[in-house]
């Protein structure tokens, strides 16, 4: 199986790459922002918790979410691979999710960081939020806080992937298709 974590700060572009990798790579894409934000349109208990967090920019506990993920992942049984996208967010996430994985008898190929610095991240986020419709995005203080949770909480999981030699760090400035372009070839050569 391939298996990759798509990382980056929040406005990286993780969500559009993730499409285009998929096509490619004939994964299965799980982005555990979208799961939460389906629940929360669903009304759901899980939506309506994690709606409290994610309105303040704050992370959904680990429990919460690493329950959820594993559940996601076991109704894919039949997928060639998967990619994680936005998630792990923190150490035990990244720890549940190698265990997650080999029950599977699998385990994660790498991680591509996707490289972008905050102002640009401010910029693009203020900008999606004309067409996202999401509160998270339209609202400077929240984006800030989102930035720093990931400066603190979710930046260091990348050293779990550094020491397992599975780190991949991507410039994420430039077009949509350059840095597309950027993460088909370093996955290519992580498969040669
Ligand atoms: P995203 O769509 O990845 O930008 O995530 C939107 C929000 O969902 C985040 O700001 C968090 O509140 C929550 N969230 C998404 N993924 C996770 C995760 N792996 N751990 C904790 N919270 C998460």
């Amino acid at each position: 199986m391939l298996n990759i974590v798509l990382f980056g700060p929040p406005g990286a572009g993780k969500g559009t790459q993730s499409e285009r990798l998929i096509e490619k790579y004939n994964l299965v894409h799980l982005s555990t922002g979208d799961i939460f934000r389906a629940n929360i349109k669903m009304e759901s208990e899980l939506g309506v918790l994690a709606k409290s967090y994610m309105d303040q920019g704050l992370l959904v506990p680990d429990s919460v979410t690493i329950e959820m993920l594993r559940s996601e992942v076991s109704k894919k049984q039949e997928a060639l691979g998967f990619i994680f996208d936005g998630f792990p967010r923190t150490n035990a996430q990244a720890a549940a999710l190698d265990e997650v994985l080999l029950t599977f008898n699998t385990s994660i190929t790498m991680m591509a960081a996707l490289e972008v610095e905050e102002e640009e991240l401010k910029r693009r986020l203020l900008n999606r939020a004309t067409t996202s419709g999401r509160a998270d995005d339209g609202d400077i203080s929240i984006i800030e806080n989102r930035i720093s949770v990931y400066n603190k909480e979710t930046a260091p999981v990348k050293m779990f992937y550094q020491n397992q030699n599975k780190f991949i760090s991507i410039n994420g400035l430039g077009t949509i298709d350059e840095i597309t372009t950027r993460l088909f070839s370093a996955i290519d050569t992580k498969l040669a």
